[in-house]
């Protein structure tokens, strides 16, 4: 009664979730402090050289600890776990207060988050017991935040902030009410804390400061190959202050701004050194890619006209055209732009991803399965393709074929429940019932609340004549959310 007609329903729903798996430690931690974790893919990198640069002042190893998003956390909390330090931050609360704050507001988050674990505020919640034990009185919760406050003014002290972008933060996000009442100190006090650890951190520094606009520039390079972006902006702040016309410090210092998301700031400055440099086409593509991120199509695809214009044999200018025409909806005039970039240089790997997908969008799982073959040809290494030709071969019928793919995806991917989910669609259809259970069983024990592991392992059962193990499926994926789930367990279980 139940049909693979369903099954490729539930593909669908696959393939819409389709992501690749993160390095990030371990989303589930989200869920001991009973958070969801629904969009986990943490593109957030800058995180990770914030928190390194903070621990190499103070000589911490960065496995030491762990940093996670969790999607609704509306703050960032401390916390230890079998032994390991943990900083949970929500999402949109890290958005909103970089970008309501100046560059140093996230390392200030994160060097007051590590100030607690450095002065053992953190609480091990392994053991619920414990957490129950160990009262912590109001007046004591303030002082821990005066302590880590303290931390955090002494880190931005030594990475080289002034005191005003150091308390810029915390004046934005207090107030000067009696605090009582309150978990956290006043504004007052908690600015008294970061000035002391501000003034504790040794000043020296200035010293040793560069005394040209060239010796900043060049710092400001070395700053950034180490990944510190922050620091480096700075220095090409002072460099451009010394020498208002060293205009390769403007194209640098946008290409910093758009990576810590300050579009406006970098389209300023590629506007200052296009105004000199009017023939150079990576300025003219990067500007226009941050146009693009505030929405501005027309100007974008007006800068990427120029820069064909400049020299047209240029592949990543027609790359680029097809990625910003593929983001508001042309597909096929994308198309057209891949292929042009494709045919100026045939192994542009992100240019035949780019249109393998369009391929595949458009149901041409052939023609998307030949540039996937290109792409596995060009680097035969890149397990993630694998899995995007496995996809189209299941569309095209060719189950054993996905599975060969998915399988060789899952060397090096063996946490994606989705894969072995598909292996298990697969399976089905080849009529191999038991492997196919194998496959869905994995999947579960990888995340026991995936609705369409259960449904289809609940139709396996039912074909398998184990009637009360499909009805128990069934009534777990209803449970999620599963609406043909829920009708089959009121017309076939009691
Ligand atoms: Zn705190």
């Amino acid at each position: 009664m139940v049909t693979t007609r369903l099954l490729l329903f539930l593909f669908l729903v696959y393939s819409a979730n389709f992501i690749a798996q993160d390095k990030y430690p371990d989303p589930s931690i989200c869920e001991l402090i009973n958070e969801d974790y629904d969009s986990l893919l943490v593109d957030d990198k800058t995180i990770d050289y914030e928190l390194n640069k903070i621990l190499d002042i103070i000589g911490f190893y960065n496995q030491d600890f762990f940093i996670q998003a969790c999607t609704n956390l509306e703050n960032a909390i401390t916390f230890k776990h079998d032994g390991n330090n943990y900083i949970l931050y929500g999402e949109i609360f890290l958005k909103s207060i970089t970008n309501n704050s100046n560059l140093w507001a996230k390392t200030f988050l994160l060097a007051h988050e590590i100030g607690h674990h450095i002065h053992g505020h953190a609480i091990d919640i392994s053991s619920i017991n414990d957490y129950k034990l160990k009262k912590i009185s109001l007046d004591e919760m303030r002082n821990n935040e005066l302590e880590a406050d303290n931390f955090a003014g002494y880190i931005l002290g030594k990475l080289g902030a002034s005191l005003e972008e150091t308390s810029e933060l915390i004046s934005h996000l207090t107030t000067y009410e009696d605090d009582l009442h309150s978990t956290h100190p006043n504004k007052s006090k908690r600015l008294q804390a970061i000035k002391n650890g501000f003034y504790n951190s040794n000043k020296n520094i200035e010293n040793n400061q560069p005394d040209s606009a060239y010796d900043y520039f060049l710092r400001a390079k070395d700053r950034y190959m180490s990944n510190d972006y922050s620091g480096a902006i700075i220095d090409f702040n002072y460099a451009i202050k010394l020498n208002p016309d060293l205009f390769e410090a403007y194209y640098n210092r946008a290409i910093l701004r758009k990576k810590v998301n300050d579009f406006e700031g970098a389209i300023n400055d590629y506007d200052i050194f296009i105004s000199e440099n009017i023939n150079d086409v990576d300025a003219y593509l990067d500007r226009a890619l941050c146009k693009s991120e505030m929405n501005d199509y027309d100007g974008c695809i007006n800068d990427l006209k120029y820069a064909i214009e400049i020299d047209s044999n240029y592949s990543r200018s027609y790359f680029i055209m097809g990625v910003i025409l593929r983001q508001i909806d042309l597909i096929d005039e994308a198309k057209r732009y891949f292929d042009i970039s494709i045919s100026i240089e045939p192994e542009y790997e992100a240019a035949l991803l780019e249109r393998a997908k369009i391929y595949s969008f458009k149901n041409l799982n052939s023609l998307s399965i030949n540039d996937y073959d290109l792409l596995i040809n060009i680097n035969p290494n890149n397990n993630y393709i694998y899995s995007l030709r496995a996809k189209c071969k299941y569309e095209i019928d060719d189950f054993l074929g996905c599975i060969m793919d998915m399988e060789k995806y899952l060397v090096e991917f063996n946490k994606d429940f989705e894969a072995y989910n598909l292996i298990g669609i697969c399976k089905f259809n080849l009529k191999d019932y038991s492997a196919a259970m194998d496959y869905y069983d994995t999947a579960i024990s990888l995340n026991s609340n995936f609705e369409s592991a259960y449904r289809n392992r609940g139709i396996i059962k039912e074909k398998l004549k184990d009637f009360e193990g499909a009805c128990r499926d069934w009534k777990k994926a209803s449970d999620l959310g599963c609406m043909d789930c829920e009708d089959w367990f009121y017309k076939y279980c009691n």
